[in-house]
């Protein structure tokens, strides 16, 4: 046999040994469940990869909801994509970024209309899934009361998935998720002095 035929042996050997594992853990996982996922870290990419379900779910004819807290001053490409999509109910707080707006009852008053509602949402088993895009700083903020919060997120509809997504997210928050990614900035273009780009950052 020549080097490259052992090599190929080897090769498919390993595959067959690798697929009975990936199979014996697939036939494994049988539970049906809803899920919390929470993508948090300093890094760049949990509202995209939020965004990308939305696409994904969307895609299986799914009914979903948006809720965006903190943005909504500039023209994002996701908002353009799906608020007029008639399988998509998208609300955006609106005030703008905090260091934006200066005003902190203002910013509380906001929020806690924006939480009602994320609320109506996590109550309504119409929708599959609910993106609670950027609900972490209204708690680091002390903005939203965070029982409240973890309470209507444990007793959604069991037939309804939600995304969260924002920086520090909370113990509690994790514990109760499960799906958690913690995105890590390895690298940042903005560090480099490149401005924001159209299409990857809004
Ligand atoms: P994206 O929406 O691109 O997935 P994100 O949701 O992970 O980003 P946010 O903290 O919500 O990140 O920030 C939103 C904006 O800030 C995006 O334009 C994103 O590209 C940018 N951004 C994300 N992480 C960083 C970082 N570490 N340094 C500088 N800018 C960042
Ligand atoms: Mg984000």
């Amino acid at each position: 046999m020549s080097n490259q035929e052992e090599r190929n042996e080897r090769h498919k050997k390993a595959m067959q040994r690798k697929k009975a594992h990936v199979d014996k853990r697939i036939a494994a996982a049988t539970t049906e469940k809803n899920l919390l996922l929470v993508l948090t870290g300093n890094g760049k990419g949990k509202s995209s990869s939020a965004f990308g379900m939305l696409a994904r779910s969307v895609g299986h004819g799914m009914k979903c909801a948006v809720v965006q807290f903190i943005k909504g001053q500039w023209d994002c490409g996701e908002h353009a994509n799906f608020a007029e999509h008639p399988l998509v109910d998208f609300h955006v707080m609106n005030t703008g970024f905090t260091w934006e707006t200066q005003d902190r009852s203002k910013d509380i008053t906001a929020a806690e209309q924006t939480w009602v509602k994320a609320e109506e949402f996590l109550t309504d088993s119409s929708y599959e899934l609910v993106i609670l895009d950027e609900l972490t700083y209204m708690l680091t903020y002390g903005y939203l009361e965070k029982s409240r919060i973890l309470k209507a997120i444990k007793n959604r509809p069991k037939n309804q998935h939600a995304v969260v997504t924002g920086r520090n997210a909370s113990k509690e928050l994790i514990a109760l998720a499960d799906t958690v990614s913690e995105i890590n900035n390895t690298k940042h273009a903005f560090d480099s002095g490149i401005k924001v780009q159209k299409g990857i950052d809004y």
